[in-house]
């Protein structure tokens, strides 16, 4: 539609400018005061080449001790706050994706990770899958790279726990 192709041309503008870390508006003060000092999120690895997820998962490793920031991934969406995803959300994984966004209590927070969760990355364009996660569910942050940092996801996750002061961009 018009309005999905606006908001994508938006989205592609803001992160061109170096803006990475994007609250959707609909992600009110009340919800991130909800998850106040702690947020569990349930890992969802939507298709791409996986690079993402490894990057993701060393975020649990000692060196990175996720935990430590109140941070944690759960099993089940039932217990999260929110979804984090990773990949383009192939044409399989959509069903998938919506029943786990479904079973995430409200307010529940969407997180893209890395270029292909964001605008389909390198499969962009591919017959089999959707171009981003926001083709399917409201993306509250992206966090961008193929794939990012561990560090930058870390960074993300702490901007939007506000425990970051946020970046001063020229
Ligand atoms: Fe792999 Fe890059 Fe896609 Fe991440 S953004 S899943 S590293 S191709």
């Amino acid at each position: 539609t018009t309005d999905h192709r606006l908001a994508v041309r938006r989205r592609d503008d803001l992160l061109r400018r170096g803006d990475a870390y994007r609250l959707a508006e609909k992600l009110d003060a009340k919800a991130l005061r909800l998850f106040g000092r702690s947020l569990k999120l349930r890992q969802v690895s939507a298709g791409g080449c996986n690079g993402c997820e490894a990057d993701v998962n060393v975020l649990n490793t000692v060196v990175f001790d996720l935990g430590r920031f109140g941070i944690q991934f759960v099993a089940s969406p039932r217990h999260a706050d929110g979804l984090l995803i990773t990949g383009p959300v192939t044409k399989n994984m959509v069903l998938a994706l919506e029943k786990s966004h479904e079973a995430v209590p409200a307010p529940k927070i969407v997180i893209a990770v890395g270029a292909c969760a964001i605008s389909g990355g390198p499969f962009a364009g591919h017959a089999e899958q959707s171009n981003g996660a926001d083709d399917v569910l409201p993306v509250d942050l992206y966090i961008p790279g193929c794939p990012p940092h561990p560090l930058t996801i870390l960074d993300g996750l702490l901007r939007l726990l506000d425990k970051l002061p946020e970046p001063s961009i020229p």
